[in-house]
């Protein structure tokens, strides 16, 4: 079968291949204002509030609809690697359209991430914590060599379709959402799909909207869903040319402006979501130095991947001992 064949095929299949009305309600996802200092707020886009609870949602959506047009789905099960959104998307997608999904994930996502694989029903396979994703990775890819029948590898982090899903979906609403007057994206680096595709589409309608990315301060970390580049499997969607600056952010800056935010504001964000605000405070403090910059003028929308719903298990994290304090 030529190329050519091959895509007309699965064009055909996808005919006969209706879309589950829950797919339809992935993204249009909400903006809040957050404040973070008595000058500056910043606008934090809701990416929790996806059917799946994470930003993940998104390329999983777009990946699953590639497979599909291929005519590599349903035929074949879907098998990727993960930190555990993307395979609580892919499970929960493929659930309400008859689509097997087999993920490979580091046996120390959080347990609610596990749970939920659980529930979805996905074949979820637990690879060396101490390896984080990137042994994830590895798995996933001799599991694809060994029964290429079986598996349709999806590889998000060398897929266009997962900066694709930001370059048309996430970019769009957040150029709508501040009627483009944004000026800075702050994100969280993993897969690097949500700075590359929603960075580059922003750049494109703006050349001066600067994308910040947030990056653990080392290899070992507790920023569920970052990647340290340096010494990570760095995936081949990563544009390093794209980012106009990189922030590196500790686990327990995190982890405090996680705290706060719960306490303060009533929004219980994920770790990697308190480690965009660490870094969008410190963007905000330096351009309140800098007097040409009025803050009416900056407009600084910061991705709020998950919830902290997906850590409640780590309740000395969140500060407390999981509400089970005895009341004296
Ligand atoms: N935060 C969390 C909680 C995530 O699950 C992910 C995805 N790995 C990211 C941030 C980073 O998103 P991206 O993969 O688009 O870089």
């Amino acid at each position: 079968m030529t190329a050519t064949d091959s895509r007309t095929a699965g064009r055909s299949d996808r005919k006969t291949f209706t879309e589950p009305e829950l797919w339809a309600l992935v993204g249009n996802t909400p903006m809040l204002s957050v404040r973070l200092s008595d000058r500056q707020t910043v606008r934090l886009k809701c990416e929790w509030l996806n059917p799946g609870g994470s930003v993940k949602d998104r390329p999983a959506l777009f990946i699953l609809r590639d497979g599909l047009a291929r005519g590599e789905l349903p035929g074949k099960r879907l098998l990727d690697a993960s930190s555990g959104n993307t395979a609580i998307a892919y499970a929960m997608l493929g659930a309400a359209a008859g689509i097997g999904v087999t993920v490979c994930v580091p046996a120390n996502a959080s347990r609610e991430r596990r749970a939920l694989l659980r529930a979805y029903g996905a074949e979820a396979i637990f690879t060396d914590p101490l390896e984080g994703a990137d042994g994830a990775i590895r798995t996933a890819r001799d599991l694809a060599g060994a029964h290429p029948g079986r598996y349709w590898y999806a590889d998000q982090y060398n897929h266009p379709a997962n900066p694709q899903a930001h370059y048309l979906t996430t970019a769009d609403e957040i150029w709508r959402q501040t009627d483009g007057r944004i000026t800075h994206l702050v994100a969280g680096v993993g897969t690097t799909g949500t700075l590359m595709g929603a960075g580059r589409r922003l750049k494109e309608w703006n050349p001066r909207v600067a994308l910040i990315a947030v990056q653990p301060d080392g290899p070992f970390h507790g920023l569920e869903g970052l990647k340290h580049l340096a010494t990570a499997l760095v995936p081949g969607i990563y544009d390093p040319a794209l980012p106009d600056r990189t922030e590196f952010v500790t686990t327990e800056e995190a982890e405090e402006r996680v705290r706060v935010l719960a306490r303060d504001a009533g929004l219980l964000i994920g770790w990697s979501t308190g480690a965009a605000l660490v870094a969008a405070a410190r963007l905000v403090r330096g351009l309140s130095d800098r007097p040409t910059v009025r803050p009416s003028d900056t407009v600084v929308v910061v991705v709020a991947p998950d919830a902290g719903t997906r850590y409640l298990s780590e309740a000395e994290r969140l500060g407390g001992r999981g509400g089970e304090e005895e009341v004296p």
